[in-house]
């Protein structure tokens, strides 16, 4: 491991001038992802700015209802937190739903968001990969692939974003704030991922330097009656291979509003806004929930190891949200 420089940041402002413009700085939170590829040289940098001392550890209600929640809060605290179980199940269940309690008890809000990609040639240097290595092609779309991308990818990369928290915060309509040198910033979550195009190695909206401070949910009433569905290759503690964020408000039979976001299978958590306009006003029905899956599946370009991912989908939508109207109904 290449020998780096440590420092402890307590305030917001000291942590952005520690990190300064030094594209060779990176943010510390509990290291759970950062560690790991520093330990095999995917990431090298020369100086950890450890922001976890920084007073960003809270959730609070927010001025218009909503919640607040701090960049440095552990996925641990989140997903207890009484009034995410209450207003947000889908959030508790998808943080409880990705890696182990000890993992959970480092992991933090923004270090979540910022993980890097599980495709496995983005951590084999011998590999290429335009994501780690701008320009030296993509090993994934002719080799292994069968966990990869099949909304929203390009030839240049079809990694997906390995985030459980995130899918969820997605549905939910969350946006992220940020800190820099030329003072704070916020930004959708909806626009916080870029695409991918020709750009792989570009994954976010944030400026240099930036540091995540926390994240905003507005007030969602539906998100009350949410679930989080998580599809892995083994019982636990494992990525997702496709996974489902959805709320329901059912009232008479009818949808009158719905939230729906995908996870693990493009390079951002999915917002499946076509499903949500298929589901809005329209009977509460399996056939309609089959519809509004296949609204947004048509959008689908599955490599050929994982057009599986698409049936999956399919299954997992009409499943959790038929578990949800059958709930709305008792
Ligand atoms: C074995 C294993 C299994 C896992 N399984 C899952 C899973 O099933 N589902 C899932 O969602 N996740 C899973 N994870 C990933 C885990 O959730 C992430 O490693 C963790 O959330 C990252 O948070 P962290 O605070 O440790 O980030 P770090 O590793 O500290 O940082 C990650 C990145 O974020 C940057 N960063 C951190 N904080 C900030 C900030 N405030 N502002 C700006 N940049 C910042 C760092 O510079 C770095 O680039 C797993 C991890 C492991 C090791
Ligand atoms: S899919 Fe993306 S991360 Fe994986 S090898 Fe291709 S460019 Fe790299």
């Amino acid at each position: 491991m290449r020998e780096f420089d440590y420092r402890r940041a307590d305030d917001v402002a000291g942590a952005v001038a520690l990190l300064g413009a030094d594209p060779d700085a990176r943010y510390l939170g509990g290291g759970t992802n950062l560690v790991d590829l520093m330990k095999t040289g995917v990431e090298r940098p020369a100086r950890l700015v450890d922001v976890r001392s920084l007073p960003l550890d809270r959730i609070e209600p927010a001025d218009d209802g909503g919640l607040r929640i701090g960049a440095t809060v552990t996925n641990s605290d989140l997903a207890a937190h009484p009034e995410v179980r209450r207003r947000y199940p889908a959030l508790t269940q998808a943080v409880l739903a990705g890696a182990s309690g000890q993992l959970r008890n480092m992991a933090t809000v923004g270090g979540n968001l910022l993980q890097r990609t599980r495709c496995g040639y983005f951590t084999d240097l011998t590999r290429p990969c335009n994501k780690r290595e701008p320009g030296s092609g993509c090993s994934a779309v002719t080799g292994e692939h069968h966990n990869h991308a099949v909304l929203g990818a390009s030839d240049h990369c079809v990694a997906v974003h390995p985030s459980d928290m995130g899918v969820a915060l997605t549905a939910f309509d969350a946006v992220v704030s940020y800190e820099t040198a030329d003072g704070p910033g916020e930004v959708p979550l909806a626009d916080f991922y870029l695409p991918v195009r020709d750009t792989p190695h570009r994954e976010t909206a944030l400026p240099p330097g930036a540091l995540i401070t926390g994240v905003t949910l507005p007030p969602a009433p539906v998100a009350a009656r949410s679930r989080y569905r998580k599809v892995r290759e083994r019982a636990s503690y494992a990525f997702a291979i496709g996974s489902v964020a959805a709320a329901l408000d059912v009232s008479g039979g009818v949808v009158r509003d719905a939230r729906l976001a995908f996870g693990a299978v493009a390079s951002r958590p999915w917002r499946a806004r076509a499903a949500e306009r298929v589901l809005t006003g329209a009977p509460a029905t399996a056939e309609n929930f089959a519809a509004a899956a296949d609204a947004e599946l048509a959008a689908a370009r599955p490599l050929p190891h994982n057009g599986y991912k698409v049936t999956l989908m399919r299954n997992l939508v009409v499943a959790v949200l038929s578990e949800l109207a059958e709930e709305a109904a008792r």
